[in-house]
């Protein structure tokens, strides 16, 4: 909040380090899309961040992100907004209203959910399938068994509303390089498995990083880095 001023700069700041990343990682011509997480900071914030170009946006709760981009999409149509928080099923039907990609399906029961709600809002939705891959982290597909179901049918064409685009993972909470590594390449192997194993799905998008360690994830191979306190400063819980 009082970093409104610094949000242009710091949007400056974290692009150039994303291209040095790839740079250093040998991937200068790939594309990575930087997901702007305004999560806790206030409409105000995430309109700057437009100002400056922005267009990606990702937020954890659904009823925050219902309040906060109902009003900013009235005068930004060209936007686009992740959710990436764990997400509970009566929050679906507004999840599916509000998102153009839900990173976080960690369940299986969910794709009925949000199907059944694209359907009645006439509405295709993109989603990432989120593993857990850090002893830290609590979200995410457990099991590859449960990750497979839920990619049979995908690839059956079960959803037709929904398109499932690739993993998400979070790294676990430590300075130890070696886990963090560890965790990004877990998440690359098992998309390099799948695929193979389920060609008919489009499954590109690798969404790993944040602030701290984002560029371990470029180096890994992410396709989404997912950054908030670089570009909107600390958040008051
Ligand atoms: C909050 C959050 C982020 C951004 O974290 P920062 O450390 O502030 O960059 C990224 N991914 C998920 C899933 C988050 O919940």
């Amino acid at each position: 909040m009082q970093d409104n001023q610094n949000i242009k700069k710091n949007l400056e700041i974290i692009n150039s380090k994303i291209e040095k990343a790839m740079i250093k990682a040998g991937r200068k011509d790939d594309k990575i899309k930087l997901l702007a997480v305004s999560k806790f900071h206030p409409a105000e914030s995430v309109i700057e961040a437009i100002k400056a170009g922005q267009k990606l946006f990702g937020e954890n709760r659904v009823q925050e992100a219902d309040k906060k981009f109902s009003e900013i999409y009235q005068n930004h149509s060209d936007i686009s907004l992740h959710l990436i928080g764990q997400l509970q099923s009566n929050k679906v039907k507004n999840a599916v209203k509000i998102a153009d990609c839900i990173e976080s399906v960690d369940r299986l029961p969910l794709l009925d959910l949000i199907e059944k709600q694209c359907t009645l809002q006439d509405k295709k939705i993109n989603i990432l399938l989120e593993v857990h891959t850090g002893e830290e982290s609590k979200s995410g597909f457990y099991t590859e068994e449960e990750l497979y179901s839920a990619l049979d049918l995908l690839a059956e064409n079960k959803y037709p509303h929904i398109n499932a685009k690739g993993f998400m993972t979070m790294a676990p909470f430590t300075s130890d390089e070696k886990l963090i590594h560890k965790s990004f390449e877990t998440l690359r192997n098992l998309q390099e498995k799948c695929k193979k194993n389920y060609t008919t799905l489009e499954l590109n998008e690798l969404s790993m990083g944040m602030s701290n360690d984002f560029e371990i994830a470029i180096q890994e191979g992410s396709t989404i880095v997912r950054i908030g306190t670089a570009i909107f400063g600390e958040r008051n819980y």
